[in-house]
C-alpha cells in the first residue's frame, strides 16, 4: 500500500516552541511510516507526558496519550491485545528515565515487538527547565542554580545492560534521513527497540543544540571496526561521551520474543477471539 506525507497529517498543529527537535523527531517518524508502507490504521502511537506527549495528537494512527512515566504499560497492554498492530511509544527523558524507569527496565529485558522513541534533551521543558536524569554534571538549570550535581543516566548503556531487549539505538533531531531510517529499522525489528534521539530543547537548553551535536555526532556504520552484533563493543561505544558521540544502531540481535511463548496468540490476535461463546461455568466454580 502506497501511503504519503500528506496522508500521516491530522488537522492538529503543533504547538512546540519554534525550532524545537519535537518537530524532526515528528517528521521522522512519519517518514518511517510512510517507508514501511503499512496502512495507517496498523500502528498505535502511545504518549507519556511532557512537550513530547503531544505528539501522537498530529500523526493520522491510533494512538493513546497516557500517564507521566506510563508508556511502557500502556503499550504492552496495547501489544497483547493486538500484537499486528506496529506499537510505537513516546516520551521525554523525565517521562522514561525518570518516573518511568522502573517500567522500561521490565519491558526491555521481555523483548516484545514494539518500539520507543526517547525525546533526550537533557532537561525538564514543558515545565520550565528543571535538571532530567540525563542532565550532565555541573548544568545550571531552574532547579540546580549552582550546576546538577548528579551524574546522568546513560539510556544507551543502561538498555545494553538489560539482557533481553534485542536492539538500541541512537539518533540525532538534526539529522531525520538518519533518524527516520533508524525509526524505521526499530519499527521493522523483531523485538522491542529502543532508540535514544539527541533532541535539542531551544527554550531551555542553552548547551546541547543543534550545533553542539553536529560538531560531535558520528555514524556508527560508518565506522568499518564497529560491529553492531559485539555487545562489548557496543558498551564501549556507549561510554563515548565529549568531542564525539556516536549514534546509530549500537546492538541488534535475533532474542526470542516474550509473545511467542503465550499460547491465546499464537494463531490469532486477542482482539481476533470470539468472547460471546466463551463458558466460564467451570471457573466461576472455582471461586465460588
Ligand atoms: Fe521543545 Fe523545549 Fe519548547 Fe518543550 S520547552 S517545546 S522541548 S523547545
Amino acid at each position: 500500500m502506497t501511503i504519503s506525507l500528506t496522508d500521516t497529517q491530522t488537522q492538529a498543529q503543533p504547538t512546540w516552541c519554534p525550532g524545537c527537535g519535537d518537530f524532526r523527531i515528528l517528521l521522522g517518524i512519519k517518514k518511517a511510516l510512510v517507508a514501511m508502507g503499512k496502512p495507517l490504521h496498523a500502528s498505535c502511537i502511545i504518549s507519556g507526558i511532557g512537550c513530547s506527549g503531544k505528539l501522537n495528537h498530529y500523526v493520522n494512527t491510533y494512538g493513546f496519550e497516557s500517564l507521566h512515566g506510563r508508556t511502557q504499560p500502556v503499550m504492552t497492554g496495547v501489544h497483547l491485545a493486538n500484537h499486528k498492530l506496529n506499537v510505537v511509544a513516546v516520551g521525554g527523558d523525565g517521562d522514561g528515565y525518570g518516573i518511568g524507569l522502573g517500567h522500561l527496565m521490565h519491558t526491555m529485558r521481555r523483548n516484545m515487538n514494539m518500539m520507543y522513541i526517547v525525546h533526550d534533551n537533557q532537561i525538564y521543558g514543558l515545565t520550565t527547565g528543571q535538571y532530567s536524569p540525563t542532565t550532565r554534571q555541573g548544568t545550571k538549570t531552574a532547579s540546580s542554580p549552582f550546576g546538577s550535581l548528579e551524574t546522568p543516566v546513560n539510556p544507551v548503556k543502561l538498555a545494553l545492560a538489560s539482557d533481553g531487549i534485542s536492539f538500541i539505538a541512537r539518533g540525532f533531531a538534526g539529522d531525520v534521513d538518519h533518524l527516520y531510517k533508524l525509526i524505521q529499522a526499530g519499527m521493522e525489528h523483531e523485538g522491542f527497540a529502543l532508540i535514544d534521539v539527541l533532541q535539542p530543547c531551544t527554550t531551555f537548553n542553552k548547551i546541547n543544540t543543534y550545533d553542539f551535536y553536529k560538531e560531535r555526532v558520528y555514524k556508527l556504520e560508518e565506522d568499518a571496526s564497529f560491529d553492531k552484533t559485539n555487545k562489548d563493543l557496543a558498551m564501549k561505544r556507549s561510554e563515548e561521551w565529549g568531542e564525539r558521540i556516536p549514534i546509530g544502531i549500537f546492538y541488534q540481535a535475533n532474542l526470542p520474543l516474550y509473545e511467542a511463548s503465550l499460547p491465546a496468540i499464537q494463531d490469532k490476535a486477542l482482539v481476533e477471539h470470539d468472547i460471546n461463546n466463551i463458558n466460564i461455568t467451570g471457573l466461576y466454580k472455582e471461586f465460588i
